[in-house]
């Protein structure tokens, strides 16, 4: 441990080693005692119980290995010494700079009272101090490579958080726009039906069987609108599908009947062709309802929009909507929707399925846009199956109860 490289004969030769010595100790003492100073100014936050506790033990840990250095012959001291990597290398990874700050202080402080007290020996301080630089700045360098990776890490999980609440935001918006597109429809046939109740009863002789069908379907159509809102609200605030098992010519009639009244107005003849013997689908019914009422709705309102063009030729066996259904491949049923309307406006192309991509002055261009994302959280697929001049198709796919069997 001669650190020093002289001997005590050659005395103008100490100027070397004094700056030397000097150097060292004031770039230590800047080392160790600048970066606290400067982080006090910052006014850190208090550290929690947890905290205190581990700092303390890395601090035990630290006087430990020095005890064990001031108290050991001179030929293991220099072994031993490589020990106080452990506490300094603890401290950082686990604190960041301000751990690397806290241990410098205590190595240091350590260090020089042990020199002061037991061992009474300035050139080998400095051989010490040596040493304690390197590790000194290896351990600040470790603390801003970890406090630094804290920091990024925390800002990434700030921007997802951030991202999180924007997705939470937009999808509240989603679904104030779906409610509001969905409950439209029961609404304004409930209001029709209780505005022809108010007719039949103004009228003096109301025949009691046609009120009570009116008062009837304006109860189904408010009792609609609230299983669509409660579905909804489960269906985008979880994520959750009510799916049970339920035959699709049931649901196909169901959907007919509700745009029955549309369907009567607009002249429009209907044909159903669904497969014999389909067996039963596991699905939520008020949704697949949904996607079959929008894609009816969408046609009628298709056929009718031809109707009232100019130049249109109303009426006669062109004005056909049809349903139809057959079993798939790989225990799934494919419905088809398909009108001899106008086919889509090309200025659609491309954003189809995209909200807010309408044609309609009242429209919202949400329809399609449900009905892909309940039809693709059930397993299957919706998309355009056919569009010319001569009219359109939509066809989507619905798994079966039992999957087994396949074709
Ligand atoms: P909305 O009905 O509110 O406009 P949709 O998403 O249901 O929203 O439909 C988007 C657009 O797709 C409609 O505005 C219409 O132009 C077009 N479209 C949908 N179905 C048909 C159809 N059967 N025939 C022609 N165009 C259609």
């Amino acid at each position: 441990m001669d650190a020093g490289g002289g001997n005590a004969a050659a005395e103008p030769l100490d100027l070397p080693a004094l700056l030397t010595r000097a150097w060292i100790g004031d770039m230590i003492g800047a080392m160790v005692v600048a970066p606290p100073l400067l982080a006090l100014r910052a006014r850190p936050p208090r550290p929690d119980r947890a905290v205190l506790v581990e700092g303390a033990l890395q601090a035990g840990l630290a006087v430990l290995v020095l005890g064990l250095l001031f108290h050991l012959p001179v030929a293991v001291e220099w072994q031993v010494i490589d020990l106080l990597v452990l506490p300094a290398i603890w401290a950082a990874a686990r604190f960041g700079v301000g751990g690397a700050m806290m241990i410098n202080v205590v190595l240091q402080a350590g260090l020089v009272i042990g020199f002061v007290t037991v061992m009474h020996d300035a050139d080998g301080l400095t051989a010490y101090q040596l040493r304690m630089l390197i590790l000194t700045l290896s351990t600040l360098f470790l603390g801003v490579a970890v406090t630094g990776r804290r920091r990024a890490e925390d800002g990434l999980r700030r921007r997802q958080d951030q991202l999180e609440s924007c997705a939470r935001l937009s999808l509240a918006g989603e679904m104030a726009a779906a409610l509001a597109h969905e409950i439209n429809q029961p609404l304004s046939a409930a209001l029709t039906y209780a505005r022809t109740a108010g007719r039949l009863l103004d009228s003096g002789a109301a025949d009691p069987a046609r009120l009570r069908a009116a008062l009837a379907g304006a109860a189904s159509q408010t009792e609609r609108a609230g299983a669509i809102v409660r579905s909804l609200r489960e269906f985008i605030g979880r994520g959750e599908l009510d799916r049970r098992r339920h035959d699709l010519p049931v649901l196909v009639r169901e959907a007919l009947a509700l745009v029955d009244a549309e369907r009567q107005r607009a002249g429009i003849r209907v044909e159903v062709a669904l497969a014999r013997g389909l067996p039963p689908l596991l699905v939520d019914a008020v949704q697949v309802q949904q996607v079959l009422v929008n894609l009816l709705r969408n046609a009628i309102e298709a056929l009718d929009d031809e109707a009232a063009a100019p130049g249109a030729t109303p009426g006669g066996g062109r004005r056909l909507l049809t349903v139809t259904a057959w079993r798939e491949p790989g225990g799934l049923v494919a419905v088809e929707v398909a009108d001899s309307g106008p086919g889509l406006d090309p200025e659609l192309a491309g954003r189809l399925f995209q909200p807010f991509a309408t044609t309609k002055a009242a429209g919202m261009g949400l329809g399609l846009a449900i009905c892909r994302t309940i039809i693709e959280a059930h397993g299957g697929r919706l998309w355009l199956a056919g569009d010319s001049p001569r009219g359109c198709a939509f066809r989507f796919t619905l798994p079966l109860a039992e999957q087994g069997g396949g074709g």
